[in-house]
């Protein structure tokens, strides 16, 4: 039967896009338009959501 579980976690910060190209209208002499490559810091461009450290206690 179909399970809609993830296994794999993912980023609920950007939800599994980490990066996005965000162009910021201007163009270059060359022609081509000037993007912004902006990664998420959450997952630092991972898309996985990265368990923080301290918050998951082992053993006692
Ligand atoms: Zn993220």
């Amino acid at each position: 039967m179909p399970q809609h579980a993830q296994n794999t976690p993912v980023c609920r910060d950007c939800d599994g896009f980490a990066t996005a190209a965000i162009t910021t209208g201007t163009r270059h002499t060359d022609g081509t338009r000037g993007t912004l490559t902006v990664t998420c810091p959450t997952c630092k461009g991972t898309g996985h959501r990265v368990p923080a450290a301290g918050l998951t206690h082992v053993g006692r």
